[in-house]
């Protein structure tokens, strides 16, 4: 949905509201799917050299779990804050632009025309944690033969490699006491 702000740009103190009904986003991200619409509501208001923008808005996605790869659903509830410079000042970063990289951006808010799909799509990029877990728990796949250890456990013998680092990380453990206590 691009919203046009014309209006709003022309009138200082102007305030607007507009309920969000948003059909899921369809690209979002790798690893990120919308399932279901998005609703909430923002408010549009007129402070001279910006527009003030001012909501909230929820939906639930579905992401892919970084341990077990499988995918598990996630609510998404978040509030909207923005101040969109008004054409002819400089143009601003948003705070949700501002922690994507470069080529994930789209221009957000020119010629007046406000991208709220865009806004929407890089809200919800940065609400998902970069390592998503379906749960803090979750114990994985077994790197050997591939079990989702969630389900249940498979027969593999113990890694060495893991048991070397256990070691390895037994032995900084000590360290750090023996530092501590000189
Ligand atoms: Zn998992
Ligand atoms: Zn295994």
């Amino acid at each position: 949905m691009k919203l046009d702000l014309g209006e709003i740009i022309l009138h200082l103190g102007k305030r607007i509201r507009y309920q969000i009904d948003e059909p899921p986003i369809k690209d979002i991200e790798d690893g990120i799917r919308n399932i279901k619409p998005i609703k909430g509501e923002v408010v549009f208001s007129n402070a001279a050299k910006h527009i003030v923008v001012r909501g909230h808005f929820t939906t639930e996605i579905e992401v892919v779990c970084a341990r077990c790869l499988n995918p598990y659903k996630m609510d998404i509830s978040l509030p909207i804050e923005e101040e969109m410079l008004i054409a002819g000042h400089l143009p601003e970063t948003t705070e949700a632009e501002a922690q994507l990289p470069e080529d994930a951006k789209e221009p957000l808010f020119e010629d007046n025309i406000l991208n709220l799909t865009e806004l929407l799509r890089q809200y919800i990029i940065v609400a998902v944690p970069i390592k998503p877990l379906c749960d803090e728990e979750c114990k994985g796949l077994c790197s050997q033969c591939g079990q989702n250890l969630n389900q249940e456990p498979c027969n593999c013998p113990p890694e060495e490699g893991n048991a070397a680092f256990a070691d390895l990380a037994m032995l900084l453990e000590q360290k750090d006491e023996d530092e501590s206590k000189s």
